[in-house]
């Protein structure tokens, strides 16, 4: 930890544009003659005080309150000091250029909550987690993201950390004293305590990987035939009107994005051009587009026209499509074709009928587009990223391979060592600088 005292930075922490209120932060050392010079008065710790925001020759700039915190009771760990001030984007320069004058210089972003971390106020799982609130794109999504917030998610990981540690100082002691190592294995129940442990953190994984769902969505490409219903199906979806239904084939000719959400899970929808061979320039760069898209989807949707089913050009693009993709064949317009909605387990894999104009069967395709994404209604999901799947999956894998070495202990003692490093960078305790860096650099100014 930095032993010089902190540097003095500003932004503006409210969002672009105007509002009634916006305000400016400012986070350093020794922050209440910064306070004194802008209002003419001393801040008073932690109440909100009215006050005139005032430039070099004494004019007021804005009007609004001052909050003022002391180290180490705020958001970052330093003194914090809140401008509120009138919501307009050039009362927020004038104000943030004269934090700049007193000796502050602009924030880069995240860097408040970089201070917090650095600080121990948050650990990384918690910071991730105060981005992740602010993109939250459904009320799920922000419920579990409070959650991880609040250290639910850390709580876990320091639990599982803390077992391990414990097994480790046994295993420590053992290898003082050799001939015992079978007596450890007996008295220290190293087998039952490792099933438990892995146990334990398969249970956490399930509901990181629920997190993670809510925290990136469910990526999802509608493809097929021209005039077979895709930008339809894709309005069903939404429940309003989001792309262009035309009865003129090739209408589509962008991919387009149109967010949903079925029970709180997000869902990220591209609607693109019918797969068909063409000669028309524009049609072509928009079909070369939609396999690109294909390549980043979780799920391919390929919608046929019920009345014809899957035919050449279906299981043409069937064939083109990644193995590892996941697909849902969709037999549209079932109301044309007289057919009732159903869901069925067909050579090509699952097939749902439904009528996007009618609506019938659409409930049937979200649930199995639930069931392909592996969300089960929860109530403990805490928000995760796939940085946090990743760790877990390690250290899952450093806990399998620990077992496998028993009862050579020096081995066991290092896969478990391996394990809990892997999990130590969830919440930050081993993790390099670039990384952090990185997490950081994503968010957004004055946060
Ligand atoms: P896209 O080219 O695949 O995006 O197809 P559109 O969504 O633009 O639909 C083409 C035509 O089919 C439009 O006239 C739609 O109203 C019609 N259509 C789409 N879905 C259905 C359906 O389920 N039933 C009926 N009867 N017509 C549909
Ligand atoms: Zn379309």
């Amino acid at each position: 930890m930095a032993s010089r005292p902190p540097d003095t930075i500003a932004a503006i922490a409210t969002a672009p544009g105007r509002g009634g209120i916006g305000v400016v932060r400012v986070s350093g050392a020794g922050l209440a003659p910064f306070a004194q010079a802008l209002t003419g008065k001393a801040p008073k710790p932690r109440l909100a005080t009215l006050a005139d925001f005032r430039d070099a020759d004494g004019r007021t700039l804005d009007s609004g309150l001052l909050l003022y915190f002391p180290a180490p009771h705020s958001f970052t760990g330093d003194d914090v000091i809140e401008l509120q001030g009138h919501g307009g984007p050039v009362v927020m320069q004038l104000l943030l250029a004269r934090c700049v004058e007193l000796g502050a210089r602009l924030a880069e972003p995240g860097e408040f909550t970089r201070r917090a971390f650095d600080n121990d106020k948050l650990d990384l799982a918690q910071a991730e987690a105060v981005a992740d609130l602010i993109d939250a794109a459904t009320a799920s999504a922000a419920r579990s993201a409070v959650r991880s917030l609040q250290g639910e998610f850390s709580k876990e990981i320091h639990a599982l950390v803390d077992e391990l540690t414990e097994l480790r100082a046994l295993t420590e002691a053992t290898l003082d004293f050799p001939d015992e190592e079978i007596d450890f294995l007996q008295s220290a129940d190293a087998f039952g305590r490792l099933n438990r442990l892995a146990a334990r953190l398969a249970a956490v994984f399930d509901r990181a990987q629920q997190g993670r769902l809510l925290q990136g969505g469910l990526h999802v490409v509608l493809v097929g035939q021209p005039n077979v219903g895709k930008s339809s199906l894709l309005n069903r979806l939404a429940g309003d009107e989001l792309a262009i239904v035309t009865p003129v084939a090739g209408t589509t000719r962008d991919a387009l994005k149109g967010s949903i959400q079925i029970e709180g899970i997000p869902l990220h929808v591209i609607d693109t051009a019918g797969l068909r061979e063409t000669e028309d320039e524009v049609e072509k760069i928009g079909i070369e587009r939609t396999w690109r898209e294909i390549e980043r989807a979780d799920v391919v949707l390929l919608l046929t026209d019920a009345q014809h089913g899957v035919g050449d050009a279906e299981r043409a693009i069937l064939a083109r499509l990644p193995a590892a993709i996941r697909r849902i064949t969709v037999d549209n317009k079932i109301d044309l074709a007289g057919r009732a909605p159903e869901r069925r387990e067909t050579a090509d894999g699952v097939s749902i009928a439904l009528s996007a104009k009618t609506g019938e069967g659409i409930d049937v395709l979200q649930q199995e587009l639930l069931a392909v994404a592996g969300w089960h209604q929860a109530e403990d999901v805490f928000i995760a990223r796939e940085r946090h799947l990743q760790a877990l999956r390690e250290a899952a894998a450093h806990l399998a391979a620990a077992e496998a070495q028993l009862p050579r202990l020096e081995l066991f003692a290092e896969e478990m060592r391996l394990a809990q490093q892997a999990l130590g960078r969830i919440t930050g305790e081993f993790s390099a600088d670039d990384l952090l860096g990185e997490i950081f650099g994503r968010f957004c100014i004055g946060k």
